[in-house]
């Protein structure tokens, strides 16, 4: 067994737990500081399948956590695109309503903006149809601030510049096993022992887990919910030129099937949210026995199935029926065929379920003595990476006494 010692462990090298290492690196140079992840490279699972949106924090409620991270984020994230040459284009997004009930809920998704400090322009029938041609609503919401880039970039640069500065990275070491007292916190891997004063984890799908390892008692659950996407036939990239987003239901967290221009010039549709049966599968069939199981035995589970019975039924018919998915498509983009449809890698969200089975909306955070724990990171985590980071190491100072 290789025996490892560090002032403070960082777990997983996505986007979270990559802006967090940085972060603490800068804020605290002489700490040792060690990112340990299961992969071999970073941005492996949600980072590195996701929409590449950088959300300028529509549809959270004012007050939260996500509001106020996501818009700062959105900021963050640009200055480091520019500074670091990455890819970010404002090409800004449409909220397109296609009905009565639709144009309300754009209403109140305006009032949203407005109470979070987000500009939009509410847009006629031909106001949309003048901006994006080939799509159709009775009105859209037009918020210009979204933009465009690439995470898995953007985690792979924190990580360079984390090392730069004298961080230490150990990749395909999974953690099995991690015991705190309160002196010291003890992290096994089956190769290594890893000794350290401090420990942040940031495990995105597998979050709940870690936290269980240490003993603490754990009222939340991760479900995990997959998000399909295809791919537009290559003649059809310049189909839009903005992000083309339906009117979201607000009970439900997902934002529904989207067109969304990518940075490298592809358009992607999608994702949809169909319940996942395997937390890291990603191929068309998946199922993980271990995972199955822990999900059967969650009360929180079954209440979930219970209250949103139709809604996933729904979405498990669509994504196995092409006709379904492309329905929702072609709802605000009608020239839209089956056979524009080419596959795509899909993405799996980490979603943090209570076990009266509500869905955790906002960013969740527990502690124990001696570690942190991002336990709940969904959409927009990705463009809230940089102040999560900034949370964790203002928290960790205070905490650990850094
Ligand atoms: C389909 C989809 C679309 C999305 N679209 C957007 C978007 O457009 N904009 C946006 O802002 N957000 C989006 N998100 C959300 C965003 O991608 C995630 O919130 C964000 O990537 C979470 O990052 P993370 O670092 O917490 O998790 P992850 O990227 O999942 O990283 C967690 C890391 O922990 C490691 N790990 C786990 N367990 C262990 C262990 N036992 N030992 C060692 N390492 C471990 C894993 O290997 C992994 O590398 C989307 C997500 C999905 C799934």
């Amino acid at each position: 067994m290789n025996q490892l010692k560090s002032d403070l462990v960082v777990v997983g090298n996505g986007i979270v737990g990559a802006a967090t290492a940085l972060r603490i690196k800068q804020d605290f140079p002489h700490l040792s500081v060690l990112m340990i992840d299961k992969e071999q490279s970073c941005a492996t699972h949600q980072t590195g399948h996701n929409s590449g949106v950088v959300h300028a924090g529509v549809y959270y409620q004012p007050g939260s956590l996500k509001a106020d991270f996501c818009k700062r984020g959105a900021m963050l994230t640009k200055s480091f695109c520019l500074q670091n040459n990455i890819p970010f284009v404002q090409c800004g997004k449409l909220l397109v309503a296609t009905n009565e009930l639709e144009l309300t809920r754009m209403e109140a998704l305006a009032q949203r903006c407005h109470e979070n400090g987000i500009t939009t322009v509410a847009l006629s029938e031909q106001e949309l149809k003048a901006k994006e041609s080939k799509v159709s609503g009775l009105g859209a919401l037009h918020v210009p601030a979204t933009a465009i880039t690439d995470f898995p970039k953007i985690t792979e640069t924190m990580v360079a510049h984390f090392c730069a500065l004298g961080g230490q990275n150990l990749f395909g070491a999974e953690i099995t096993q991690i015991k705190e007292d309160g002196q010291s916190v003890r992290i096994n891997t089956g190769q290594h022992l890893v000794e350290t004063s401090a420990l942040v984890v940031c495990a995105g799908l597998m979050a709940d887990r870690l936290v269980r390892m240490m003993g603490v008692a754990c009222d939340f659950q991760i479900i995990p919910f997959r998000g399909e996407y295809y791919r537009l036939a290559a003649d059809l990239n310049d189909v839009v030129k903005h992000l083309i987003y339906p009117i979201p239901d607000p009970d439900l967290p997902f934002l529904g099937v989207h067109l969304t221009p990518m940075v490298n010039g592809t358009v992607t549709v999608g994702p949809n949210a169909v319940l996942g049966w395997k937390r890291e599968g990603y191929s068309t069939v998946n199922f993980n026995i271990k995972d199955v199981a822990e999900m059967l035995s969650f009360p929180g589970f079954w209440k979930v199935l219970q209250n949103n019975f139709a809604t996933g039924l729904k979405e498990m018919s669509d994504s196995l029926l092409l006709s379904g998915y492309l329905k929702r498509v072609q709802k605000y983009c009608p020239s839209i065929k089956a056979t524009d449809l080419k596959p795509y890698p899909a993405g799996i969200r980490a979603q943090a379920v209570l076990s009266d089975g509500s869905l955790v909306h906002d960013f969740l955070f527990k502690e124990t003595e001696r570690s942190l724990h991002v336990c709940n990171a969904p959409s927009p985590a990705a463009t809230s990476a940089m102040p999560i980071g900034e949370y964790l190491a203002a928290k960790a100072a205070e905490k650990f006494r850094l």
